[in-house]
């Protein structure tokens, strides 16, 4: 059966929130298995996400996990932004190091496993952790990420969500390094929607995700034939999560950035995979 979860950000205006509402209460249609909220880095949006994930759990009655960071932190402001969670009945954790643009590089734990056992020493959330299928920008090798991935297994994460890619292939790779090293908790596929191409490419070269060469031949073909870039983006949406069905995943996280279109598009192809899938087992 196919399991979606949808990512969020919080909003920085009440307009934002608004619309960030709407697209909650659109995409609970999917029934989504959890839904999460981004947290800004060195605490900048403690209270936005604080407060978007207990009201995006209280209205869409969905289980929402809040992502915590470390990076520019101490350690007291974060366990008690972890009571606060728990207290709220929130359970779930995203819990993360943070992106390294937090002006301050204080660490109140050495390394993510550390913040892991810290966060469910303070309560039994059920924490997922973050994972990279093309490696780290940071890390100096495959090996390295995946002996912090362990750590964090280790540690008590339950799950592992994907830093975006395109090319599945990379990712069924990283898959099998991982079982092989020992990682057996479910690695969830992070899949992110294409709304501005140009933009996905800065991010791609940022966290070092490989753009292949079908999806710039996507856009520019479309550009000759006037396809639009929400149609073109669909298409290739559609091809990999369908992909992914067939391979035997019954997951994918879906990096909303808070809109509609394309998270429903990916959501329903992936449905639909599945579902054809299932009814095919019961023919054979
Ligand atoms: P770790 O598990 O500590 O490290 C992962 C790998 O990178 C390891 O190999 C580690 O050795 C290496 N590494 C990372 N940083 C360093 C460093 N500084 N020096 C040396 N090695 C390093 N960021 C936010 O701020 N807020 C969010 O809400 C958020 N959500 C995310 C959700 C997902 C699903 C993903 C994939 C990422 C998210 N990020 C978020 C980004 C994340 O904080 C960065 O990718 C961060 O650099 C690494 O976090 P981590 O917990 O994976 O790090």
């Amino acid at each position: 059966m196919a399991r979606i979860s949808f990512e969020y950000f919080p909003g920085r205006s009440e307009k934002a929130n608004n619309q960030l509402e709407k697209t909650v209460s659109l995409l609970a249609q999917f029934q989504p298995e959890f839904q999460s909220v981004t947290y800004g880095a060195g605490g900048s949006d403690q209270q936005g996400s604080y407060d978007a994930v207990v009201a995006m759990q209280a209205t869409s009655g969905i289980p929402t996990a809040s992502h915590l960071t470390y990076t520019g932190a101490n350690r007291e402001d974060i366990e008690a932004f972890a009571d606060k969670l728990w207290e709220a009945d929130i359970k779930r954790i995203v819990a993360l190091r943070g992106d390294d643009r937090a002006e301050s590089k204080n660490t109140p734990f050495e390394n993510t496993p550390e913040f892991v056992a810290a966060l469910k020493a303070c309560h039994p959330f059920e924490i997922a952790v973050a994972c990279y299928p093309e490696v780290h920008p940071k890390a100096g090798s495959i090996k390295e990420d995946l002996a912090v991935l362990k750590a964090k297994q280790e540690a008590g994460a339950t799950s592992a969500i994907t830093q975006f890619f395109f090319d599945n292939s990379k990712f069924y790779e990283f898959v099998s390094q991982a079982r092989e090293a020992g990682i057996t908790i479910p690695i969830i596929p992070g899949i992110l929607p294409i709304y501005n191409f140009v933009k996905v490419c800065e991010m791609a070269e940022a966290c070092g995700t490989y753009v292949p060469e079908h999806v710039y031949e996507a856009f520019a073909n479309g550009a000759i034939c006037g396809s639009s870039d929400l149609e073109i983006a669909s298409e290739l949406l559609k091809a990999q999560v369908h992909d992914l069905a067939y391979a035997g995943y019954e997951a994918v996280h879906i990096y909303t950035l808070n809109k509609v279109p394309l998270a429903k598009v990916a959501s329903e192809a992936f449905i639909e995979a599945h579902q054809a899938l299932s009814h095919q087992r019961k023919v054979a």
